[in-house]
């Protein structure tokens, strides 16, 4: 007998929508696998029951899949690799806290450069807004470290434990031999896969070269081994065990994303009107004259759903976009002969999902927004100053000197190569006045380091004219003779001389 036709001429209550209602709360109860009690079937309570339940996600294969599959094989191949590569001899990827400078892909940022990060953070902005708005939570379903970590987690538990059915049964299961065995096999690998996932985030901060070698010699700092702690749990305890949890109840993106959907946006939906009435039939039944929909109820797209929703209740926030309910619907029509997209991405503007979505002006321009976004972060990043230079006049001790007949002031001139090609330069200023460069005026920074050269500014007495002068110190590379060339960084600093020296 079908279960679910008869359970839904077991519901009790009268009114068509109740029943329905405790159709799919035991619809989806069932597909976790939780074995039925009257009280269910009578329809009390059933919400405490499935509140409570550990979800059995079903693995699935499909289009949706295949594509979450290849991002997050990118994504995690990325993460786990990057620390390890070195450009030009330096780090790929390093936040070096400790020198308070950062090298990314060649280019090293200091914390002058904490302008770039906003312009990171808007960028980021734009392009999660404007993918929300064209396609709802594709972020959520296919490359949020939530997601990509859970799907890990997931896989090693099917490899260790079976899939679904499986587990169900192993965990129904009393403690053995054999249950202990593939239980410790699963944790031990998802502490590995954690121990893994800290050691590569710290990483990023710590050069994982030298955190290895400090953990084999139990030398690492004690911030690095809070943080490797703080990764190891937080991946153990996020992705192993609260999951969908997270983006249920911790993460605020969901609770605040349905603000950024239009009419137009596209998320993943079932057709109630092709869908409906559902029930289980033969592939030869006859749907017109049961009165059939397409759903077949087979429960599927609610076991295979990560976070647990029936789609078929209607668009829901715990929703992530995953596709994975339409890769498994997909499978179902085509084993019954019936068209595919039961369940698919579409908007509200457009249930058949017909339209061509690059047939709307409005995400014409939200591309050519994110477009320009990422063009003007590209020019911002290409063209910033790859040398900078920082002038402070000595004001330790007193203002100015006097020395051979003239006025000196003392300047502490610190150079910092962010990336120049260069690493030899040559100090000099300019000024409407005959001022004059006193000490070493060449220096030798290396790329991605700063270096300071202590000089005197000196004017004869005569030709002091005002209290205070502007001066430009100008840095151009050690070989360039020539003073018509623009200087590749400069600075304006102030000369300070005697009142009463201007009023003889
Ligand atoms: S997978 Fe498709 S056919 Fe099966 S219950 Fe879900 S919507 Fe109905
Ligand atoms: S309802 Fe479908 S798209 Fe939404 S989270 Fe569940 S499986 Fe993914």
């Amino acid at each position: 007998m079908s279960e679910k036709i008869s359970l839904l001429n077991l519901s009790p209550s009268p009114a068509k929508g109740l029943a329905i209602d405790n159709n799919l709360d035991l619809t989806r109860k069932k597909a976790r696998g939780a074995t039925l009690s009257k009280t269910d079937l009578a329809g009390n309570s059933l919400s405490s029951v499935i509140n409570s339940g550990k979800i059995y996600t079903k693995r699935a294969s499909g289009y949706f899949q295949r594509l979450r599959r290849s991002i997050s094989y990118l994504l995690l191949t990325l993460f786990f690799v990057m620390p390890w590569l070195e450009i030009a001899g330096k780090p790929a990827v390093l936040f070096d806290l400790a020198a308070q400078k950062f090298h990314i892909l060649g280019m090293t940022f200091w914390p002058q450069d904490a302008i770039f990060l906003v312009y990171l953070l808007v960028l980021s902005c734009i392009l999660l807004v404007a993918a929300t708005l064209i396609i709802g939570r594709v972020w959520c379903g296919f490359s949020c470290p939530q997601t990509i970590w859970t799907f890990l987690f997931i896989w090693v538990e099917n490899k260790c434990e079976g899939d679904r059915n499986q587990r169900i049964k192993l965990d129904k299961q009393r403690w053995s031999h054999a249950k202990v065995l593939r239980k410790s096999i699963k944790h031990s690998l998802w502490i590995l896969l954690s121990l893994a996932t800290a050691y590569s985030f710290v990483g990023y901060f710590y050069p994982i070269k030298a955190l290895l070698i400090d953990t084999y010699n139990m030398q690492v700092h004690y911030l690095g081994v809070f943080w490797l702690i703080f990764f190891v749990l937080g991946t153990y305890i996020n992705a192993g065990w609260l999951r969908e949890q997270v983006c249920l109840h911790m993460c605020p993106y969901a609770r605040f994303q349905a603000v950024m959907y239009s009419e137009d946006t596209l998320v993943v939906t079932y057709d109630s009107q092709r869908g409906e009435h559902r029930g289980h039939r033969k592939a030869s039944t006859d749907l017109k004259a049961t009165g059939l929909g397409d759903c077949v109820d087979c429960s599927l797209c609610v076991q295979v759903c990560p976070v647990d929703i029936d789609i078929r209740d209607g668009m829901q926030y715990p929703c992530i976009d995953c596709g994975l309910c339409i890769d498994v619907c997909d499978t179902v029509m085509d084993k019954m002969g019936y068209a595919s997209g039961l369940i698919r991405f579409s908007s509200a503007n457009d249930p058949g999902g017909k339209r061509s979505l690059f047939s709307l002006p409005k995400i014409h321009w939200l591309i050519a927004l994110s477009l320009s976004a990422i063009l003007a972060f590209g020019y911002s990043l290409q063209a910033r100053d790859t040398l900078s230079i920082d002038v402070i006049r000595d004001r330790s001790g007193i203002l100015y000197r006097h020395r051979d007949g003239g006025i000196e002031n003392t300047y502490q001139v610190k150079i910092n190569n962010k990336g120049s090609e260069l690493e030899s330069f040559r100090l000099g200023i300019i000024a409407e006045a005959p001022f004059q460069l006193r000490g070493n005026h060449n220096i030798y920074v290396e790329i991605g380091k700063v270096d300071t050269l202590i000089v005197r500014v000196w004017i004869a007495q005569q030709d002091i004219n005002q209290y205070q002068s502007d001066i430009r110190f100008v840095v151009r590379p050690a070989n360039q003779t020539s003073g018509d060339e623009a200087p590749i960084a400069e600075q304006i600093s102030s000369f300070i001389a005697p009142v009463n020296k201007l009023n003889k």
